[in-house]
C-alpha cells in the first residue's frame, strides 16, 4: 500500500461504497489513472457493518440509472421489488393521491431493496478493486491540510497510519468524525420521533402498491418487497417507542393494524423489530479546502420522504464528473463549483422532507382541514401530482451524467 492517494474516502457504507463505484470505471485507466484509499471502521463483510443493516431503501427510479450506469442495476434486480403506484392518505381525514407508472410512463415509480443486499452488491464489486486500497477495520484520528494535499492519521489493528491525499471525501454517517476534525459545523434538530422498521406479512397481495398514511404521531410507510413483504416504517413519538418497541408480536401487529388501517389487508405475521431516533442534520458547508462531505455526513433526513440515500447518490454521481475530469481531484475551486452544482437539488429536498414532517404531524383541526383538501387538490390536479411524482422519482432539475446513463 502506498501513503499518497489522489482520493481518500472515508466511510464506506452506502454512499462510500457507492462512490466508489461510480469512479471504478475510471480507476486505473492509463488516461485517469487515480489512486483511491477507503477508511472504513467496520470490517469488510461484517454482519454488523451499521450501513448495511436490515433497513429497506425506496430506490427512486432517477437512482436505478445511476446503478445502471455503474453497471450494477443487473446484479441487484433478481432482489428488488418495483412500486408501481404510490397511495398517500391522511388518517382521520377524506383527502388522498394517487400517483402511477402508467401515468408517469416509466416501468415502477421506484424500487424496494433491503439494504443488506445492497451492501453485498456493492462490497462484491468495489471490495477487492486494483487501485483501491481499503483500510479497514481503521478509523480517522487527525487530519490537516494545505494548499497542495490533506494530511491524515487513521488508526488501524497494526497502529497508527499517515497518508496523504489531494481530496478527502467524508462519507462516515451522521456523527462524522471527519467533518469535526475538518470544523465543519452543523445544523441540528431533533424531531423527536424514532422510525420502527420491521417486514410484515398480510392476506393480501400487494401488487407493487406502496402507501405513506399520515398520523398524528408520525407517518407511516408500507413499501411492497420480495416474497409478497412489506417493509414498514412507522414513526412514532420518543415517548411511544420504547413501549412499541416492547409489545408482544401479536399486540406490535394490532397496534399497528388500528393506527395504519386495512388498506394492506389483515397484517398475519411481522419480522424482526429495529429503531432508529429521527433528526434532521445539516453540513453548515459542504466543502472546506480539499475536503467535501457526502451522504448522512452531509445531510441526514427524516425517512418520512425516502430521500436520504437517493439525494446522497445524485451528490456521488455529480461529484464523481467532476474528479474524472479533473487532474487535481481536490482543488478549492472544483469543490467549490460542486457545490454550487447540487445546493438547490439539496435545498429542495430538505424543504420538501422538513414540510412533510410538521405539517403532517400536526394535529390542529384546520391544519389537518388544509391537509385533506392539499392530498384532494393533488389527487384531481393531473400537472401538480406529476411534479409531486417526478421529484419523488428523482427526476426534477440538472441531471449528472451518470443520471441520464452516458459514460464518465
Ligand atoms: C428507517 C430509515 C429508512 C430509510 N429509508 C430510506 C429510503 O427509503 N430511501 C432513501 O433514499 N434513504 C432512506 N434512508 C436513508 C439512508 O439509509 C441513508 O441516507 C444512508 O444509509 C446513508 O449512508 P451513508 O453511507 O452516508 O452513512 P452510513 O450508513 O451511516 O455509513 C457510514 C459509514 O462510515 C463508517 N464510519 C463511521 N465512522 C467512521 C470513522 N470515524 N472512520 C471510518 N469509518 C467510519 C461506518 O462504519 C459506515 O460504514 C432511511 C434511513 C432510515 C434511518
Amino acid at each position: 500500500m502506498s501513503d499518497q492517494y489522489d482520493i481518500i474516502i472515508i466511510g464506506g457504507g452506502m454512499v462510500g461504497a457507492s462512490l466508489v463505484a461510480a469512479l471504478k470505471k475510471i480507476i486505473g485507466e492509463s488516461h485517469n489513472n487515480k489512486k483511491i484509499a477507503v477508511v472504513e471502521a467496520v470490517p469488510v463483510n461484517s454482519e454488523s457493518q451499521p450501513s448495511f443493516d436490515d433497513r429497506s431503501i425506496a430506490l427512486s427510479y432517477g437512482s436505478r440509472r445511476i446503478w445502471e450506469s455503474m453497471g450494477l442495476w443487473a446484479s441487484l434486480a433478481p432482489e428488488i421489488e418495483a412500486i408501481k403506484s404510490i397511495h398517500v392518505s391522511d388518517r382521520g381525514h377524506l383527502g388522498a393521491t394517487r400517483i402511477t407508472h402508467t401515468e408517469e410512463k416509466v416501468e415502477a415509480l421506484g424500487y424496494v431493496v433491503e439494504n443488506r443486499v445492497m451492501g453485498r452488491v456493492l462490497m462484491d464489486e468495489v471490495g477487492s478493486l486494483n487501485h483501491v486500497d481499503w483500510y479497514c477495520p481503521a478509523t480517522i484520528e487527525a487530519l490537516e491540510q494545505t494548499e497542495q494535499q490533506v494530511s491524515v492519521q487513521i488508526k488501524t489493528e497494526q497502529g497508527e497510519i499517515n497518508l496523504k491525499t489531494k481530496l478527502l471525501v467524508a462519507a462516515d454517517g451522521v456523527l462524522s468524525v471527519t467533518r469535526q476534525l475538518a470544523g465543519l459545523g452543523v445544523k441540528r434538530e431533533d424531531y423527536k420521533q424514532s422510525a420502527i422498521i420491521a417486514n410484515v406479512l398480510t392476506d393480501q397481495k400487494h401488487q407493487g402498491i406502496a402507501y405513506e398514511r399520515f398520523t398524528t404521531s408520525g407517518p407511516i410507510a408500507f413499501l411492497p418487497m420480495t416474497e409478497n413483504r412489506y417493509s414498514v416504517v412507522w414513526t412514532c413519538r420518543e415517548e411511544e417507542t420504547s413501549r412499541i418497541m416492547q409489545l408482544p408480536d401479536d399486540e406490535f401487529i394490532n397496534a399497528l393494524q388500528q393506527r395504519f388501517g386495512f388498506r394492506a389487508g389483515v397484517i398475519e405475521k411481522t419480522g424482526e423489530r429495529f429503531s432508529y431516533p429521527l433528526a434532521y442534520t445539516e453540513t453548515e458547508q459542504l466543502t472546506k479546502g480539499r475536503v467535501v462531505v457526502i451522504g448522512n455526513a452531509a445531510h441526514a433526513l427524516h425517512p418520512v420522504s425516502g430521500q436520504g440515500y437517493n439525494l446522497a447518490l445524485r451528490d456521488v454521481a455529480e461529484l464523481a464528473e467532476m474528479i474524472v475530469s479533473n487532474e487535481d481531484p481536490g482543488h478549492p475551486l472544483l469543490l467549490a463549483e460542486y457545490r454550487g452544482k447540487r445546493l438547490k437539488d439539496m435545498r429542495r429536498v430538505y424543504r420538501i422532507t422538513d414540510s412533510m414532517v410538521k405539517l403532517f404531524s400536526n394535529n390542529i383541526s384546520l391544519v389537518g382541514h388544509l391537509r385533506a383538501s392539499g392530498l384532494i387538490a393533488v389527487n384531481l390536479i393531473s400537472p401538480i401530482r406529476s411534479l409531486v411524482a417526478r421529484q419523488s422519482m428523482g427526476l426534477l432539475g440538472r441531471m449528472s451524467k451518470l443520471q441520464r446513463r452516458l459514460p464518465l
